[in-house]
């Protein structure tokens, strides 16, 4: 299989290679990552580089705007999945691969990624368009840092959604009990 991978930085992006690299070992990717305001960048796309850097044959950042505001004064990027979905489609067409592979399940129901390809379809009139997959939707927090953790990238993963890690949200909370800061 050939896909594009939306890669985070993140250890459900990095589960997710493991996953589908267990499934499939002649799995060829392409590494995207999509800016869209998160306040992590920085950190969160040197850890995308080095992943990318290791499993994927090539790849690109996309620096699509600051979408981010506060609203109730909590920091939010609304339709978020959409944005990167669409993103990841364009690249998968760029590249000719019939394939997105998405870590990225904030969100993500049963039907998206089936509804994510209909659109697309529906825009282009193409006999086809990229199928999503998430690999780890249905697994839980300790069962993706289990996958994960088989890779030695795991601690350099970037997480927390903060500048710098808060150590106070889940995701920190998470990386604490797996024994990384
Ligand atoms: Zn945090």
């Amino acid at each position: 299989m050939e896909a594009v991978l939306l890669n985070s930085g993140g250890i459900d992006t990095l589960a997710s290679i493991v996953a589908m690299k267990e499934a499939d070992s002649e799995l060829v990717l392409h590494s995207l990552t999509v800016w869209i305001g998160q306040k992590n960048f920085g950190p969160a796309h040197r850890a995308a580089q080095e992943i990318a850097g290791k499993h994927c044959v090539t790849t690109d950042l996309m620096l699509l705007g600051d979408f981010a505001f506060k609203e109730n004064g909590a920091f939010k990027i609304p339709y978020r999945m959409v944005l990167f979905h669409m993103a990841a489609a364009i690249k998968a067409r760029h590249y000719g691969v019939e394939y997105i592979i998405s870590g990225i399940d904030d969100g993500f129901s049963e039907n998206f990624g089936r509804k994510v390809t209909d659109m697309l379809t529906e825009e282009s009139r193409a006999p086809y368009a990229p199928v999503v997959i998430c690999p780890v939707r249905k697994l839980s927090r300790g069962e993706r840092i289990f996958l994960a953790k088989k890779d030695p990238l795991f601690p350099i993963t970037v997480s927390c959604e903060e500048a710098e890690p808060c150590c106070v949200c889940q995701k920190c909370l998470d990386r604490r009990a797996a024994g990384i800061a």
